[in-house]
């Protein structure tokens, strides 16, 4: 098995390896330093969970550490689809090079300009950043990116999903022809193979086998149910699902609820707390430093319950939580891996259920057909009332109240709904940061969308396989 020492990492950041408690090399980190080490250009297959980050923080650092950044001239440049990714890539930096000198500035939204400006102005080593943010930046003149020798795209997929791909290029053609390209995506869509073969030079290709399955440590499960009627189904889905969540007792210690919608995610996170319940919501629309908050509260255990969209949780590293509840069954079939990957990690074992009512059935469909399991269908834990003829709508939901119109509006908005869950993941576009007019752009976007659902591609984002689970570094996941 090869050994960190093996890599021709610098003795000091083999220091910080042993002091961040890792064992051995992930096999992302065992193919991508050596070439990364060597200059060569990387192309790494891999998804979060499975050690990406350090494989390519890690050579970087050991590069960097010979050499001095100037004034306004940043040494390396790591792109990132979101700033949530980004502050994670900055802390990883934080852990892997507290023996070296260098220095590093996080281009997020949200973070005043000026603030920004400062740290640029002094010269960097390192500039972690969102794409959006970075041009913004460019274009007011106050970087120079003709000093970038390393440049690493992380997370090119979202990227793509997010439509980041002609800002990507317009990066590539700002920074010298010269530099070594670390590029990283969970899936080779069309759209991604295109950009390796124009901005990559021989990369060495390193691809870390997905996962097509959940894990067997997952117990999952689903309640099928068919609302007493249509304009209860929000109100009647939060009732099965404070009585999945109450049937787990103190064994549900630490739960993620996945919603297709953002407006769902806060009614849910509401609902729950009225129910005493210590909950609270994460989305793309959210304050950035609210939702660094949550997830840190969470991280620490202070929170118990978070409710989250697909975006906002997708690519976190969160510690293995007990339970994950679908609230919603997933438009897209893979986002269902994804998700239920959040449990049963480590080793551990996880439980996972999901609500499906009529109208998820076919995207139920979808997800058993990908996994190719069937997913056992468990008793409805809530009875079905009997249709009522006043609706007891609970105050924290917006959703209509009985009305003699309601036929004819509920099937509007099951369209728009059907709209809105379909094109989830074009959201992202606003989950990113929205102080970035660059990043809220959305011409190109359905463009760029066009590659990714392509049927060959399935991406299996933040699953954590079992290899890595061997070497978990148990005090950040306990
Ligand atoms: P990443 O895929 O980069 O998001 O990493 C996922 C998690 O694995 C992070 O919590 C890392 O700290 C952890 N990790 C990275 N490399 C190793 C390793 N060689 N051994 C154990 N844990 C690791």
């Amino acid at each position: 098995m090869t050994k960190f020492s093996d890599l021709n990492l610098s003795p000091k950041v083999l220091k910080a390896i042993e002091e961040a408690g890792y064992e051995s090399p992930t096999p992302i980190q065992a193919g991508a330093i050596p070439p990364a080490l060597e200059g060569k250009d990387v192309l790494g297959i891999a998804q979060t969970g499975t050690g990406k980050t350090a494989s390519f923080t890690l050579p970087m650092i050991t590069k960097l550490a010979r050499g001095r950044a100037r004034a306004r001239m940043p040494r390396s440049l790591v792109l990132c689809p979101t700033r949530e990714l980004a502050a994670q890539v900055a802390e990883n930096f934080d852990t892997y090079a507290k023996n070296v000198k260098l220095t590093k500035a996080l281009l997020i939204g949200g973070v005043s300009f000026k603030e920004q400006d400062q740290l640029i102005d002094k010269g960097v080593d390192v500039l972690i950043a969102t794409p959006g943010r970075l041009l913004d930046h460019f274009e007011r003149g106050k970087l120079l990116l003709t000093g970038i020798e390393i440049m690493v795209i992380d997370e090119a997929d979202r990227m793509l999903d997010m439509g980041f791909i002609p800002d990507i290029e317009r990066i590539f053609g700002l920074v010298p022809f010269t530099r070594q390209t670390l590029f990283f995506s969970a899936t080779m869509a069309p759209e991604i193979e295109r950009i390796t073969n124009t901005f990559l030079s021989a990369p060495a290709r390193i691809e870390v086998a997905r996962q097509a399955t959940a894990s067997e440590n997952i117990t999952q499960g689903a309640v099928v149910f068919k609302p007493s009627r249509k304009d209860r189904e929000g109100t009647e889905k939060r009732k099965v699902l404070r009585a999945l969540i109450d049937a787990e007792g103190d064994s549900c210690d630490r739960a993620i609820i996945f919603c297709n919608r953002k407006v769902d995610v806060d009614i849910v996170s509401k609902s729950l707390k009225k129910y005493g319940h210590n909950a609270a919501p994460i989305h793309g629309d959210l304050d950035q430093s609210q939702r660094m908050k949550t997830l840190d509260a969470f991280r620490d255990s202070e929170l118990r319950i978070l409710v989250a969209s697909d975006v906002a949780a997708r690519g976190l590293d969160i510690p293995a939580v007990s339970h994950v509840f679908n609230f919603d069954v997933p438009s897209h079939a893979e986002d269902y891996v994804h998700r239920i990957g959040r449990t049963g990690r480590a080793g551990r074992s996880g439980k996972a259920f999901t609500i499906c009512t009529p109208r998820d059935e076919k995207y139920f469909d979808a997800v058993e057909k990908l996994i190719q399991k069937e997913i056992p269908r468990l008793d409805n834990p809530v009875k079905t009332e009997a249709p009522a003829e006043k609706v007891e709508e609970t105050k924290d939901t917006n959703e209509p109240r009985k009305s003699s119109r309601s036929r004819s509006r509920s099937k509007s908005s099951d369209d728009k709904r059907q709209v809105e869950t379909r094109s989830e993941p074009r959201t992202e576009k606003r989950e990113e940061p929205r102080r970035d007019t660059r990043d809220n752009r959305n011409d190109t976007r359905g463009k760029d969308r066009g590659g990714r659902r392509d049927n060959n591609v399935v991406g299996m984002g933040d699953h954590l396989p079992d290899f890595i689970a061997l070497s978990f570094d148990e005090r950040r996941a306990s």
